[in-house]
């Protein structure tokens, strides 16, 4: 018997001992905070204490209570128990994900060193005609990594499974030989590195690390456009590890040829293997997903209120997920059988909100008015106090800019204002943007608002 298994077979008793031996533990505290945890991976000198999400919290409050009023009595216990000094460690327990405990240490901690989350697997990922080019790409990438389709790109909008394949390939590839070392990377983490490594002249270590890996995942590389320091890096890695022939795979939210900005040099390498894009999966498939997932979740819910959601959800998985998360909290709450209406009500606004939304003067002048907290009405009245000069200024400079409005009719938006005034502060603004950072801030911060998924 393991130590897991140990801890397993005794673990009620275990939690009561804890109970019995600290008398500030009131039976209340105990049913609440104690009883619902569950023994985790037990990993050389760490025992995982998985917490229950709805016992963690959304923001963590109940694991931070747990850690504060619990760690050190379960780290006694436990090490007693097992008659060897232990850490305790708590981790959110995923209802969605079956932990697979039956992995070797070296599988787990070379899981641990790749960044891989091992719950994206191959096994959970439904194949449909919108992504059967990239999955069959991606296991010939497990199958011969290095040696098929490198680099492999794969392509397509927000929420339509890159990252979950780009861990499914990191996974299957430890599963099949522990001793590959992967790295799995976002863009953002990669440039940081890049950053913090210039800061503390540590260039030469973080090369090292990056061209001694066998198989480099990096998402989302749309990010790394224009950033020329980390551009330059992931060109010289890329290199390396082309040469050596260990395997790269990278994601982006379009093709190379239409990444406008990035170095020739670095498309043309993007391009040497395959491109595969992901597009949105059709109603089959939306099905498919959602069943599966509803099975995962242990939902009960009706075929007809998952066709409702496949037929009203079309372009992101995310959101698709989402909507029945949302239809299903919905059930919990009202505590009865879930019907079409209720499914309807449940999401009406994530299927407004996956309309795409038409940006309009009146639409810029509003977002504008919530950015500068003022009002529709202050940026469209007469007033010239100072507070209401840079919003309405931005709001004509931001709807030229986003839509193919006129001067004339940006004013007419704007209430009843000469195109000659929306001129001028189109020009002020734009003239002021060279120069004011704080300005320029603002601006992408409020397009972020008008056009969300950008
Ligand atoms: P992207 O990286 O393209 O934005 P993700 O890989 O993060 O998208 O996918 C978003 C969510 O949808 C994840 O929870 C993922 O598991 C799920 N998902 C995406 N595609 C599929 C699929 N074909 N089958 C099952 N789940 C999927
Ligand atoms: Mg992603």
């Amino acid at each position: 018997m393991n130590e897991r298994e140990k801890l397993l077979k005794n673990w009620e008793n275990l939690k009561l001992q804890i109970k019995n031996e600290n008398d500030n533990i009131s039976e209340l505290a105990f049913n609440t905070w104690l009883k619902p945890l569950k023994i985790g991976n037990v990993e050389n000198d760490t025992i995982f204490i998985l917490i229950p999400p709805e016992l963690a919290g959304d923001d963590g409050t109940g694991t931070a209570i747990i850690k504060k009023n619990y760690s050190s009595k379960l780290k006694i216990a436990l090490s007693e128990y097992l008659n060897k000094i232990y850490n305790v460690e708590f981790a959110e327990e995923d209802s969605s994900y079956n932990y697979d405990f039956n992995l070797s240490n070296e599988k787990l901690s070379s899981l641990q060193r790749s960044n891989i989350n091992p719950r994206y697997t191959f096994g959970n990922f439904v194949v449909g005609p919108n992504n059967e080019l990239a999955v069959s790409a991606a296991k010939a990438v497990v199958e011969k990594p290095g040696f098929a389709f490198n680099p492999l790109f794969i392509y397509g909008g927000p929420g339509l499974g890159k990252t979950h394949l780009m861990h499914a390939i990191g996974y299957s590839i430890i599963k099949n030989d522990p001793s590959k070392i992967v790295r799995y990377v976002t863009s953002e983490q990669f440039t940081n590195e890049v950053v913090d490594s210039i800061l503390n002249q540590s260039t030469q270590k973080m090369r090292n690390i990056y061209r001694s890996v066998d198989v480099l995942l990096l998402d989302d590389v749309q990010f790394i456009i224009g950033k020329e320091q980390t551009q330059n890096e992931l060109f010289n890695s890329f290199n390396e590890l082309y040469g050596q022939n260990k395997a790269i795979v990278l994601s982006s939210d379009k093709p190379p040829k239409d990444m406008k900005t990035l170095d020739e040099r670095m498309q043309s390498r993007f391009e040497m293997g395959l491109t595969a894009d992901i597009t949105p999966p059709d109603y089959e498939t939306r099905m498919a997903i959602l069943r599966q997932y509803a099975n995962t979740k242990d939902f009960e819910v009706n075929d007809e209120v998952i066709q409702y959601i496949a037929s009203n959800i079309s372009s992101n998985i995310r959101e698709l997920e989402g909507a029945l998360n949302k239809v299903y909290a919905r059930k919990n709450f009202i505590n009865e059988e879930i019907t079409v209406s209720v499914a309807e009500e449940a999401i009406r606004d994530i299927i407004k909100e996956s309309e795409p939304r038409k940006i309009t003067p009146d639409l810029i002048i509003s977002e504008v008015a919530k950015y500068y907290e003022t009002s529709k009405e202050s940026i469209t009245s007469k007033k010239r106090t100072k507070e209401i000069v840079i919003p309405r200024q931005v709001s004509m400079y931001l709807c030229r800019e986003l839509t193919d409005t006129p001067f004339a009719e940006i004013g007419k938006a704007m209430g009843g204002k000469d195109h000659t005034t929306v001129m001028h502060g189109h020009k002020e603004i734009s003239n002021e943007l060279s120069t004011n950072a704080a300005l320029r801030e603002d601006i992408d911060n409020i397009k972020k608002k008008i056009i969300p998924n950008q």
